[in-house]
């Protein structure tokens, strides 16, 4: 049994599911649920440091590749491939960009040519960088369209369960009349107790709508991220709040994204929308997989944090090859690394 199909839910059952295990699956939507909130982007260069994002040559190529394949099985187009822009604010960060676009492992990810003129309606004069292997997915639809294909094989339920209402028998796990030989937790935060051992650091994030005086087609990377949705208009996020956690909309999110958007995106803009969600994040920054310390066959699939669009996939598999496939976790996923 999965329980909870937020992200991570939904690409672990889909995985097992081709893999050849019966899946049952639950989730209830009043919780946080961040999935829903999340831009779904994909970008492997990232950060006020502009770094390639961790293992970036191994999950982009391989959550490309799961997407499709879900798109596929589903026949629903969730996943939307294109280029990310780079808008280069300075001289100074052209020249850096002049000279690392040749590097390893940077020259994977980088368009030929590396340059581009910006769109209209960008207030920097120094042109783009072109980014590789960028997109995004749109979370809600996949999550829905997971939901039904699960819901047509009465492999759904739309419940909350908690480890307490769960009951260990010999062959594994009892819940109402069903038993399992498995369970994995993938409910994002809060995590149930019995993971309580583990340093989640839920991040809060915002994320605003914004219709704008022009239409852009690009993924544009400024001072925020700027995503078309639909004809001049515009997702810009997100703001990262470690104090307040609670999915409650603020003032000051709202002005510090549209302030950030103003700094490179010219014009006339009308926020039509504001969202907020808790990422599952973790102290050190990377996921948590593995089985309990304790109770054998309950395993976990979380802290996806702020990349679950590129990294789910591929640590998904990773977790399915741990459970079934007699292979080893790599040190800096495997949640026993906090025992
Ligand atoms: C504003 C914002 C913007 C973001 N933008 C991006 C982005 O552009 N790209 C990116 O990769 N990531 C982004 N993220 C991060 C991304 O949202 C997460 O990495 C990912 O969605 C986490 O998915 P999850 O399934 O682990 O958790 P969740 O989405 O929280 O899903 C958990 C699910 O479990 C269910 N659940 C919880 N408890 C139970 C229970 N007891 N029983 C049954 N069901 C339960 C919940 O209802 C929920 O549906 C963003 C996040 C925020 C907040």
């Amino acid at each position: 049994m999965v329980i909870g199909q937020g992200l991570a839910g939904t690409v672990l059952s889909l995985m097992l599911e081709s893999d050849g295990k019966s899946v049952l699956v639950a989730d209830t939507p009043e919780l946080n649920h961040c999935s829903t909130v999340a831009a779904g982007l994909l970008n492997p260069i990232t950060g006020k440091r502009q770094t390639l994002a961790w293992k970036a040559s191994e999950f982009f190529p391989f959550a490309s590749e799961f997407y499709k394949a879900a798109e596929g099985l589903l026949e629903h187009r969730f996943f939307y491939p294109m280029p990310v822009k780079r808008v280069l604010s300075s001289v100074g960060e052209l020249n850096t960009w002049s000279s690392r676009v040749e590097e390893q492992p940077f020259s994977d990810f980088i368009s030929t040519p590396a340059f581009c003129k910006n769109p209209e309606g960008i207030v920097s004069t120094n042109g783009c960088l072109s980014i590789e292997s960028g997109g995004w997915v749109d979370f809600p639809e996949f999550i829905l369209r997971t939901r039904e294909h699960f819901s047509s094989k009465k492999a759904f339920i739309n419940l909350k369960i908690n480890w307490t209402d769960i009951t260990q028998t010999q062959d594994g796990f009892g819940f109402g009349e069903n038993t399992f030989s498995k369970i994995i937790f993938s409910n994002g935060w809060p995590a149930d107790p019995i993971w309580n051992f583990l340093p989640f650091t839920p991040m809060k994030g915002e994320i605003i709508t914004i219709e704008t005086e022009y239409d852009f087609s690009d993924i544009l990377v400024g001072s925020c991220f700027v995503l078309p949705v639909c004809t001049n208009t515009i997702k810009a996020g997100a703001t990262y709040d470690w104090r307040n956690i609670n999915t409650e909309i603020t003032p000051a999110a709202r002005e510090e994204l549209l302030n950030k958007t103003d700094s490179f995106i010219a014009g006339n803009k009308t926020v039509v929308n504001q969202q907020a969600g808790i990422r599952p994040s973790v102290r050190d920054r990377r996921p948590l997989l593995g089985e309990h310390p304790e109770i054998d066959h309950l395993y976990l699939f979380n802290g996806l944090g702020s990349k679950g669009s590129s990294t789910a996939p591929l640590l998904a598999k990773w977790l399915i090859d741990f459970i079934y496939h007699d292979q080893s976790l790599i040190p800096e996923v495997d949640l026993k690394r906090f025992k």
